[in-house]
């Protein structure tokens, strides 16, 4: 990892290697700009192999393994980098959850759950390369790029 990425923050968390592209949805998914903390984020950056990715940094801020496992969906490259007193003190790789609950709109348009006040649950198949989500209620399946956060 490149020292100067990580330097700055003291009590946190960084984001790394996320796919170049994802890091701004990300922050709105997160809704991380929304709490008033210091966040760096770097978009595009080289990577070691010739490759670029995005990156956050957001202080005073750590993310519970549900996030973590929902940041998967957008960046199942991402690793969680916790920064205390300048230092990684643990970092893992995010991991796809069997079900993301809540946070997100069914695609279908004619799902119940796009006329009816109701908790959308979808199931991950990460069978393949590229994840998709079967929701509960309609039983369709569509790739993740097709969702939308819930409001
Ligand atoms: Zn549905």
């Amino acid at each position: 990892m490149n020292k100067l990425q990580v330097e700055a923050i003291e009590h946190g968390t960084v984001i790394d290697h996320i796919p170049a592209g994802m890091g701004v949805r990300i922050l709105k998914f997160f809704q991380l700009t929304d709490n008033g903390e210091r966040i760096t984020v770097g978009l595009n950056l080289r990577t070691s192999d010739g490759g670029s990715k995005d990156l956050i940094k957001v202080e005073n801020t750590t993310f519970s393994k549900e996030q973590a496992d929902q940041l998967a969906l957008f960046a199942s490259s991402a690793t969680m980098n916790l920064i205390n007193n300048f230092e990684v003190v643990d970092k893992y790789q995010v991991q796809l959850p069997q079900s993301i609950d809540r946070i997100l709109q069914c695609p279908n348009s004619n799902c119940i759950t796009q006329h009816q006040p109701a908790q959308t649950r979808f199931y991950v198949n990460h069978s393949n390369c590229t994840p998709t989500l079967k929701c509960q209620y309609c039983e369709k399946s569509f790739s993740v790029g097709l969702f939308k956060e819930l409001n």
